[in-house]
Parts: C-alpha cells; sequence; structure tokens
C-alpha cells in the first residue's frame, strides 16, 4: 500500500523489517540502549555487534535515551547507513501522556533520518509489542505524525514494516482514513 505525501512517498508492507535496505533503520529501543526482546533484538542480531558497541557509548556519554527521544549509531551489516533507536512509551491505559511520546518518537526519528540526509527510513510499529501500545490508536497516531512531518522534510521515502498481516491491516485501515 502506498500513498504520496507532497515529495514523499509513504510505503506500507508485511515483513522483517532488518531486510530492508534504505538510508536508515529505525529500532524500537528501550532507554538503556542495550537491546532488548522483539524488532530490538532482531536489530542486533542481524547487524552485529558494532551496533551495541556504540549504544553503549551513547549511554555512557548520556545515560540512555529518554522515552519519546532518538539516537543514531551506524547500521552495522545491515542495508542501511545508520540504526536510529527511538524509545516508544510503556502503554498505561492512555493517561499518561502515551500519544504525545509516541507521536515524539516518530517526529524526532524523521527530524534525525533528515539530520543525518537520509532519504529513506524504515519505521516498525513502535511500542505495540512488550509495551502494549493498542495498535489501532497506534497506527493513528504513527501516520498522522508521519504525514504531519515529511512536508518539511527532503525525504523521498518512509515505510512502514509491519510484522503481520493483521498489523498491517490496521495501519492499512489508518492512511485510508487519514
Ligand atoms: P515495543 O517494546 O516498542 O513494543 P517490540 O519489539 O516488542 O517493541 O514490538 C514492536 C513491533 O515490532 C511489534 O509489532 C512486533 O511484532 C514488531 N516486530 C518484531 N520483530 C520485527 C521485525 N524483525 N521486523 C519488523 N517488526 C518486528
Amino acid at each position: 500500500m502506498e500513498k504520496q505525501i507532497g515529495q514523499t512517498q509513504l510505503i506500507l508492507k508485511i515483513g522483517d523489517i532488518t531486510r530492508e535496505e534504505v538510508d536508515a533503520i529505525v529500532n524500537a529501543a528501550n532507554s538503556t540502549l542495550l537491546g532488548g526482546g522483539g524488532v530490538d533484538g532482531a536489530i542486533h542480531r542481524a547487524g552485529g555487534p558494532e551496533i551495541l558497541e556504540e549504544c553503549r557509548k551513547i549511554r555512557d556519554k548520556q545515560g540512555g535515551c529518554p522515552t519519546g527521544e532518538a539516537v543514531a549509531t551506524t547500521a552495522g551489516r545491515l542495508h542501511a547507513r545508520y540504526v536510529i533507536h527511538t524509545v516508544g512509551p510503556v502503554w498505561h491505559g492512555g493517561g499518561h501522556d502515551e500519544d504525545r511520546l509516541l507521536a515524539s518518537c516518530y517526529r524526532n526519528s524523521l527530524a534525525l533520518a533528515s539530520q543525518l540526509k537520509c532519504r529513506s527510513v524504515a519505521f516498525p510499529s513502535i511500542s505495540t509489542g512488550a509495551y502494549g501500545f493498542p495498535i489501532e490508536r497506534a497506527s493513528q497516531i504513527a501516520v498522522r505524525t508521519i504525514s504531519q512531518e515529511v512536508p518539511a522534510l527532503d525525504l523521498t521515502e518512509v515505510r512502514l514494516v509491519l510484522f503481520s498481516s493483521a498489523d498491517f491491516e490496521v495501519y492499512t485501515r489508518a492512511t485510508t482514513r487519514s
């Protein structure tokens, strides 16, 4: 599924994000930056130890990454120039600023990609795995935030790489309605 937003093509697909060929792959990290399960584990496994080495350096310098923010490292063996690690909010019922923090993940990751002169960026479905954010709501925030941000940025392509056909359907609905 594709949608043109100004100069940028938004592409939704089913797949394993570690296989994407893009300038930047976004990781749904945790604030320690020391690796975890889910997409984070997959990215470190496929990308190799260089990514974690750089994460450690960032952690030593600035003590991890706060929720809603983003930091960049090498992409190691992945077919990308950078991995952008962003920390999604843990879902606590919706009254703890989760919506704003999730939007910040997409906004800050896109801004960082753009600063790094990336033209193509791939996102996973941030926060909707172990962090428990309801996916319908998350998909609307993701699509809305990407649509709001890309007109000011020099990006050719933003991909949302969904890990199941069920997730893909949810994001497709959000994109069609936006
Ligand atoms: P979070 O802690 O932010 O919820 P998770 O990694 O637990 O992050 O899940 C985020 C989403 O990433 C989930 O929808 C999960 O199914 C998906 N995911 C897991 N592995 C991959 C992968 N290799 N490629 C793309 N998406 C993945």
